[in-house]
């Protein structure tokens, strides 16, 4: 049973690229705010239902991935590496603008309790974005997460996922996610993942 969640929000203030194009109305998104911003807006619902979190990269500088996993080992190992849940939010993006769109998740090569958590994140965001948007499912090993090589995912001691959430680079996608509706979303998403991942209802 998962009892504490780790927050990781993606890149900082000083990574290069990780934004959206500017819209013709001047609109754009970058990563590095966008995932802070879902991360506290995160923070505030675990607050709310009372399930202990840590937030990995308070900073808005970027934070090496060894020293985001060393404050991940910390904790987790602190806790009971197999009772907390890492999740790092993030943003996709494509080379081509509008070339691709949807919300995709990741988990460390081959099977272990991430795929179980990644498939309840899965159904969340079905629910919420599946009649508007693509669900971006990687079914090669019967279940929808990627297995992705990703430090985040690797060098951690606990279950670990990386939620994608829609791709900034895709006009609709990041008009979405700056809308009121989205941002709410995104952050829903993953607060109903979490309360059924550690057995709240409601
Ligand atoms: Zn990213």
């Amino acid at each position: 049973m998962i009892r504490m969640i780790l927050l990781d929000n993606g890149h900082g203030s000083d990574t290069p690229g990780k934004r959206s194009p500017v819209w013709s109305d001047g609109l754009y998104v970058q990563e590095w705010r966008y995932a802070r911003m879902v991360v506290d807006g995160i923070a505030d619902g675990l607050e709310r239902m009372g399930i202990p979190y840590a937030i990995l990269v308070p900073e808005e500088k970027d934070v090496a991935l060894g020293e985001r996993c060393r404050r991940a080992n910390r904790i987790a190992k602190r806790n009971g590496a197999h009772q907390v849940l890492l999740i790092s939010v993030h943003l996709n993006a494509s080379n081509v603008v509008n070339a691709a769109s949807g919300w995709e998740i990741h988990t460390y090569k081959g099977t272990s309790a991430s795929d179980e958590y990644a498939k309840v994140f899965w159904n969340c965001a079905e629910e919420e974005l599946g009649d508007r948007f693509p669900m971006r499912g990687d079914f090669i090993d019967a279940d929808p997460d990627w297995d992705s090589n990703f430090a985040i995912l690797r060098d951690t001691v606990c279950p670990a996922v990386l939620t994608e959430n829609l791709f900034m680079t895709n006009e609709k996608d990041c008009r979405f996610l700056m809308s009121d509706e989205g941002f709410k979303t995104i952050v829903d998403i993953h607060l109903k993942a979490i309360a059924k991942i550690c057995g709240i209802s409601g």
